[in-house]
């Protein structure tokens, strides 16, 4: 096909669906990235041209600090139109989960960015509470402290208040409640304190184990009453401050939200009737981004930020104004919706194994031949529409056979090879005729993914897309040039691991939004590289990313897109060192170094290497202790 254009392959990628604003393909065919605010896209495809030729090699994070500045605007001013359209008295309260993504580039943007508008953070260990107090130091973001406590956590936070940061300790479990009163009695400081509620109302998504009773955070009713009745004992009801609870994150729909909504509201308000008076209300995190464009599956939303909103408002309004008490502060600790766009994973690809060229060798079965040669060769010779659909049936049948027979002795290799060949020759055959039958999409689906390449990429599913592995989650996947090409082939995504879990396989076909199990990627060129980018990578993967087989961090660049269409490169985090990955597990590399110097002594003197050898082993050890785990270009 030569026709094809740019906007083919828009509409086959679903660039819109789940790109918009940030992610396009501009008329060279390849993907470009800008924010509405700034409106001069960047290209991609030219961005890793000059990484490489300074030195920078693929796999590579890029991160984009416009689009976070651009999702922290978003949410505000979604929240800021529905507070005023609804008659809201209360105010906003930004704050970003830490957890999400706690890499210290990416923090300092968030809060360089979220000043102008009192973004706070969230922490749910030690570790992250040192990030947030060391990193916020305007005093107009909340620092909300989750997660499992113990005196030196709350010992910190309540110094921190010293400081002048604006810390909440939210109780998470019933027992933390007297840790936090017993050191604010020795310290002298009184705490502010939020109770997180377990709530009942089942959310939905893949994240629903959030709520229910059984959830592993969150007081119960009477947990909560108990911990009422013991700060009023305490003469302290004033210190609790907030309210608290979470549905899970990536919640797909907003009825589900809504209904979360209402239970969690009625938590606030009862807390006016028990005569304690609360300012905030955290709605926790939970907006969803939409990864396939589908707004049906859990990979999506069916609603937008601006709806998200709409109905946090409305909902606590409404049953605060029932219930004549004041309108809370509303804090949302949205951080996937904050920081999922805002990072493009580009890998290059490496080479690929396809099965639609097998030839069948011109094979003539002989009477000698095992029936199962003979039935394929008549499959083969008598292949038409007509007999298409019995054909195949036979042929999925005699797959497995083969199998068997070869397992239990009775078809050699030389025979086995000659059977696959013919399978994947009359396979081929089969897809060309139905290509465009409209009678056969089954059985063209099956064949597209059994006769699928696989193209082999530069990265580690494990430690750049973990939840594509972990929970099937979809990232939109797409070549990031050659758009001006017809996609020729279908391939699914293998990565450099030595595990058959390291794959990618599930995609979303953008026009009728099921799942797909092959991507349409373009033929490779001799000498010219592919370049394939997973979007929407900046929530969660970074820091749940692992080392399967030592496959350590990438590169990564944050690139500042500048007003003129232009871009400049603020940092460049160099990625893992095999001397870093092996560090990890508790190797020392110098200990490596002087070893192989030993054997390679030792191997000298008995004459089994020659010095010169000897000489560029040690070199190409040591040059590769200090190079990047991924393989080079
Ligand atoms: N708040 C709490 C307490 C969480 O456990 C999480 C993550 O699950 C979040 C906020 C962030 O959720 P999300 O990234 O879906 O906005």
């Amino acid at each position: 096909m030569t026709d094809w254009t740019v906007e083919d392959s828009k509409t086959l990628y679903g660039i819109s669906n789940w790109g918009a604003p940030y992610f396009n393909i501009n008329s060279k065919g390849n993907v470009t990235v800008d924010v509405p605010e700034k409106g001069n896209p960047v290209d991609l495809k030219e961005i890793i041209d000059d990484l490489k030729a300074n030195g920078i090699q693929t796999p590579v994070l890029m991160r984009f600090p416009d689009i976070l500045s651009s999702r922290i605007k978003l949410l505000n001013r979604c929240f800021q139109r529905a507070m005023t359209d609804y008659g809201y008295t209360g105010k906003y309260r930004g704050v970003f989960p830490v957890k999400v993504n706690q890499q210290k580039h990416l923090v300092e943007d968030l809060v360089k960015f979220g000043e102008q508008t009192g973004l706070g953070l969230e922490c749910g260990s030690k570790p992250e509470l040192i990030i947030a107090i060391t990193k916020m130091k305007y005093t107009d973001g909340l620092i909300l402290c989750n997660g499992f406590k113990d005196r030196d956590y709350i010992e910190t936070a309540l110094l921190a208040t010293k400081l002048g940061r604006d810390v909440i300790i939210v109780v998470d479990r019933k027992s933390e409640l007297d840790i936090i009163l017993q050191v604010a009695k020795e310290l002298e400081i009184k705490p502010t304190i939020g109770l997180r509620a377990k709530l009942s109302t089942r959310s939905a998504g893949r994240w629903v184990e959030s709520t229910g009773h059984k959830s592993k955070f969150g007081l119960t009713p009477f947990e909560m009453v108990e911990c009422v009745e013991r700060l009023k004992a305490e003469d302290m009801q004033d210190s609790l401050q907030l309210i608290h609870f979470h549905l899970g994150s990536q919640i797909p729909s907003i009825l589900s939200i809504k209904a979360s909504l209402k239970e969690g509201t009625r938590f606030f308000t009862e807390l006016y009737n028990l005569g304690v008076t609360p300012k905030y209300i955290d709605v926790g995190g939970g907006l969803g981004v939409d990864y396939d464009g589908s707004g049906s599956t859990e990979s999506s939303t069916n609603y937008s930020e601006q709806e998200y909103a709409n109905d946090v408002v409305y909902t606590i309004k409404s049953i605060c104004d029932e219930k004549k008490v004041p309108h809370p502060d509303i804090i949302t600790e949205s951080g996937r919706s904050l920081v999922a766009h805002s990072s493009v994973l580009v890998f290059d690809v490496l080479g690929c194994n396809n099965f639609d060229s097998v030839e069948s060798h011109d094979f003539k079965p002989q009477p000698t031949d095992h029936q199962i040669l003979r039935d394929l060769y008549d499959i083969s010779e008598g292949l038409s529409l007509k007999t298409l659909n019995e054909g195949y049936n036979d042929l999925k049948q005699i797959r497995a056979d083969i199998l068997q027979l070869f397992t239990y002795g009775v078809l050699n290799l030389e025979q086995r090879a000659i059977a696959e060949r013919l399978i994947f020759n009359i396979s081929s055959r089969m897809r060309k005729l139905i290509r465009n039958e409209e009678d056969f999409a089954d059985i063209l689906y099956e064949l597209d993914s059994f006769l699928c390449d696989s193209y082999f990429c530069n990265f580690s599913v494990f430690q750049s897309l973990p939840d594509s592995w972990a929970v099937d989650q979809i990232f939109p996947i797409l070549p990031i040039m050659r758009h001006k090409e017809h996609p020729d082939r279908r391939a699914i995504i293998v990565d450099l691991t030595c595990d058959s879990d390291g794959k990618v396989n599930r995609f979303i076909d953008s026009e009728t939004y099921e799942v797909k199990s092959t991507l349409e990627v373009h033929s490779l060129k001799p000498n010219e590289p592919y370049y394939i980018g997973a979007f929407l990578a900046g929530a969660y993967q970074e820091i749940l990313g692992d080392l399967h087989n030592l496959f350590g961090d990438t590169n990564a660049v944050h690139i500042h897109i500048s007003e003129n269409g232009g871009y400049t490169i603020d940092h460049i985090v160099q990625g893992d060192s095999m001397s870093d990955v092996l560090s990890y597990v508790e190797y020392n590399p110098e200990e490596f170094v002087v070893s192989l110097n030993e054997d390679c002594m030792n191997g000298i003197s008995k004459g089994t290497l020659t010095e010169d050898q000897a000489a560029l082993l040690m070199k190409r050890f040591k040059t590769s202790l200090f190079s990047s785990t991924y393989l080079g270009s």
